[in-house]
């Protein structure tokens, strides 16, 4: 049967969204379907923004970050009214299933969908790597390697003018950006909300470095923690006098969304967009699609919301023992 399919992106964009479109648009019409772009995520399924994507509409977007279809956050999509309304204009343009590219929100508004028996396939994709049962989802390498650079470029002058920078990452309630960017960086102290501190030993941390003979430091926090940047700011410059330094700060934000995707990122969003497309050909739907083990894997929506992904904590661990 000749399928009519929707395609959205929502919450935060990642870079290798388009990958993913783009996979999933030329897969459906290789199958003779008829794929539709829905632009600003649950906010354009409300007010009906449906767009007819050829295989031509998704040339020359692998390359670029963001997503194509803009993105949006939607309040009104969290109420039943809401996904009643998105619901009906999905039966007026005759919408047979959608594919909702996002993270661990829009996740939970694919349940929602799914839960009043519209068929829904998601695909994992978030820079925050918080999504349950994906070891990595799209934009997470691509954003990774933005704070890095950052996180090196910084530490060039940090060396050279033997000072301690804090660098404050994305991430959210969740602390993997933090943490790997850190380990990769060489941090010398790495700060996340999955783990309390007192930023008395983060400072005696920095001042037994400095008596192993370091004469720089680097700081990675994740925004989400307790002390994000503005909060061990300040807890340093009120204490100067008697902790004997302070931290220069530096908020990294949303230019870790942006940037041309890595070629991981452009691979994952190809892998993940093609699979969700064989999901619905095999009318498989309620289910996220991600990546785990070196494969696609399919996980239950259900599972995806009712479950959080653990961080490897042992790597922090590590990360302490490395700098010393
Ligand atoms: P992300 O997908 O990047 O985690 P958000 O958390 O901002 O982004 O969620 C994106 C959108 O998903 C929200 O604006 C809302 O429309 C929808 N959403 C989030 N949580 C729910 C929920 N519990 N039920 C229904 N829709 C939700």
């Amino acid at each position: 049967m000749r399928k009519r399919i929707g395609i959205l992106t929502s919450g935060g964009d990642a870079p290798g969204m388009n990958a993913a479109i783009r996979a999933a648009v030329r897969m459906g019409i290789n199958e003779g379907w008829e794929m539709y772009g829905v632009r600003h995520g649950y906010q354009g399924l409300i007010h009906g923004e449906i767009i007819p994507l050829g295989a031509r509409d998704v040339g020359g977007i692998i390359e670029c970050g963001g997503t194509m279809l803009h993105t949006a956050r939607c309040p009104e999509f969290e109420k039943h009214e809401g996904r009643l309304k998105a619901l009906y204009t999905l039966r007026e343009n005759r919408i047979d299933a959608l594919i909702i590219i996002g993270g661990n929100g829009s996740q939970s508004g694919s349940y929602e969908l799914s839960r009043m028996d519209y068929p829904v396939v998601g695909v994992a994709s978030t820079i925050d790597n918080d999504l349950y049962g994906c070891d990595i989802t799209i934009g997470v390498h691509t954003a990774l390697n933005t704070a890095l650079e950052a996180i090196d470029k910084l530490r060039v002058t940090a060396s050279s003018t033997d000072r301690v920078f804090l660098v404050e990452v994305m991430g959210r309630e969740y602390g993997y950006l933090a943490l790997i960017s850190g380990i990769a960086g060489g941090a010398e102290a790495i700060i996340i909300p999955e783990v309390e501190i007192d930023p008395e030993d983060i400072a005696s941390e920095l001042y037994s470095a400095y008596k192993r003979g370091k004469s720089h430091a680097m700081v990675v926090v994740a925004e989400g923690a307790q002390y994000n940047a503005e909060g061990l700011a300040k807890y340093f410059q009120d204490h100067h006098e008697r902790l004997g330094f302070e931290l220069r700060v530096t908020r990294l934000g949303h230019v870790q969304r942006g940037g041309d995707p890595v070629v991981f990122d452009r691979l994952l969003g190809t892998r993940l967009g093609a699979h969700a497309l064989e999901c619905l050909k095999n009318n498989k739907s309620g289910i996220l699609v991600g990546y785990r083990g070196g494969k696609e894997v399919t996980i239950p929506l259900s599972d995806v919301v009712n479950n959080r992904r653990e961080l490897e904590l042992d790597l922090l661990k590590l990360a302490g023992v490395l700098a010393k």
